[in-house]
């Protein structure tokens, strides 16, 4: 019997000497949402999010677990105005005390130019991951730091950070990028995880790539469509682990498989943290079993970590004289939406219409806006959170054909429709095929002339081709050098209340 025992013994303990547990915490897109806010489509009354709540879960989860990593996939600046207004500098130093173990760059990194980008990055006292962004024309990497090994409970752990190159071109302002080229996501992780398979155990890709995700007040619930992307490079690669992606700021409460890869990612605006505890099996080198989870950063559950929450008090400060300028009061939300109008998107159009009057009308990406304005007092600062980008006003000359066209890509809906000022009439059909999904298109209460020559706004992160939109057809492109946001500022600042509009201009009719 004691024989029995003994054996059975020394059989469970090398069973688990050859299982190890490994938990990877996880975010994605914080884009310096350091603060919580209230978020609809999690609780009507609880606030969510923060970097410092963010914080104090990862020191919980690494005190009880010391076989704990946090990794991130990229796009931490631009959202609420303090990303803006420092050019990332502050969310950089907020990051430092956030125990992070790797992270890497995503597209928003980009927003101030890549100069901007590497002095910011460089404050960075965390590993950042890039392995397919060069100097163009060049194989220098911008950021020489395309991957590393880490070590926790015996598993080596080979990290290696990439941009998607359609993802790079797609939603990176075309000025901000000059001289630097994104290469195939591809080639180079099959290159890097060729050489980190004799040195690790595990392998974990942080990638930004895909389709954007859906700017609007309600969220998004299509993981498969959204992480395409993701599936179809597993799909192709041996060798990878896992894949935790960011830009679809699409959350996976059951992480997605792919050729064996385990694709996981959040939700965005450091909303959730993600945890992901998983089994290796040093005997069969190979992930046995895994166990994942998104958990809400409510901001009632959490204290604040005093070291981040004092750097966040200390750059409020810093940018406190503009940001909080009040400009006028709203008695309701400025809301977004990704497939019809909205009331952010007509006041944006409409404040640019009103700084060029002559234009005919003004169109905006629906991905440009990032946040919704509360009822209440309209700042600065609040109006820098819901459109915190540099983009400046472009004039357009261009045939109504082509304009179309234009439509026709924001009915597609892959970037989002296109919001307009007043004078616009679009109505669209989802259930048609792509490009002919547009039914009506009125300008000033008159169907669009395919051969009339219209002069109309956007920004210039739009007419250079940002998003998808093709203006490679224009007979004429002006940057008026003149702030988007200052004509959202001067707009606001014109009315004492303003009421927001919804008259629609842009509708789903199959909906
Ligand atoms: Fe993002």
């Amino acid at each position: 019997m004691r024989q029995i025992l003994t054996i059975c013994i020394l059989y469970c303990l090398s069973l688990s000497a050859h299982a190890q547990e490994l938990t990877i915490l996880y975010t994605n897109d914080i884009h310096g949402h350091f603060e919580p806010l209230k978020t609809a489509w999690i609780s009507d009354t609880r606030l969510v999010g923060g970097m410092a709540n963010l914080a104090t879960m990862v020191r919980n989860e690494k005190k009880n677990n010391k076989h704990t990593l946090y990794l991130d996939a990229g796009d931490y600046f631009t959202g609420p105005y303090m990303s803006t207004l420092t050019e990332g500098a502050a969310i950089i130093d907020i990051m430092n005390t956030m125990q992070i173990d790797a992270t890497t760059i995503g597209n928003h990194e980009f927003d101030h130019g890549w100069e901007n980008m590497l002095i910011q990055l460089k404050k960075a006292k965390f590993p950042i991951l890039n392995g397919n962004i060069f100097y163009k024309g060049t194989e220098k990497l911008l950021w020489s730091n395309p991957y590393m090994i880490l070590e926790r409970n015996g598993i080596r752990i080979g990290i290696i950070g990439l941009h998607g190159k359609f993802a790079f071109y797609d939603t990176t302002a075309d000025v901000m990028i000059q001289g630097v080229e994104a290469k195939d996501e591809e080639f180079y992780l099959k290159k890097y995880v060729a050489e980190l398979k004799d040195k690790t155990d595990v392998i974990v890709l942080l990638a930004h790539q895909g389709i954007p995700g859906r700017q609007s007040s309600t969220g998004s619930e299509d993981v498969a469509r959204n992480l395409q992307k993701d599936i179809d490079l597993a799909s192709k690669i041996e060798g990878l682990d896992i894949i935790i992606t960011g830009h679809a700021h699409q959350g996976t409460p059951e992480p997605l498989l792919s050729n064996g890869v385990i694709i996981v990612s959040t939700n965005a605006y450091s909303k959730e943290l993600g945890k992901l505890t998983l089994t290796y099996d040093k005997n069969k080198d190979k992930i046995t079993t895994y166990t994942n989870s998104l958990n809400i950063v409510y901001d009632d559950a959490y204290t604040d970590h005093p070291k981040t929450e004092k750097k966040i008090n200390k750059w409020k400060k810093h940018v406190s004289k503009i940001s909080d300028q009040v400009l006028c009061t709203i008695p309701t939300p400025l809301t977004r939406s990704y497939g019809e109008e909205s009331y952010l998107g007509n006041m944006v159009c409409d404040a640019m219409l009103k700084g060029q009057p002559e234009l005919d009308f003004v169109i905006s990406n629906s991905g440009g806006l990032r946040q919704d304005v509360d009822a209440g007092e309209v700042t600065i600062g609040r109006l820098i959170s819901a459109f915190p980008f540099t983009n400046s006003l472009e004039i357009i000359d261009m045939k109504g054909a082509d304009i179309r066209s234009l439509f026709e890509h924001g009915a597609g809906l892959t970037n989002g429709i296109l919001q307009v000022s007043k004078g616009v009439e679009m109505k669209y059909d989802d259930s048609k095929p792509m490009k002919s999904r547009v039914t009506m298109l009125n300008i000033k209460g008159v169907p669009l002339d395919d051969e009339k020559i219209y002069k109309f706004g956007t920004s210039n992160f739009l007419a250079d081709g940002g998003d998808g939109f093709v203006f490679k057809n224009a007979i004429s492109k002006k940057n008026t050098g003149i702030q988007v946001i200052q004509l959202m500022i001067d707009y606001m600042k014109s009315f004492e209340v303003y009421t927001p509009i919804m008259e629609g201009r842009v509708v789903n009719v199959n909906k």
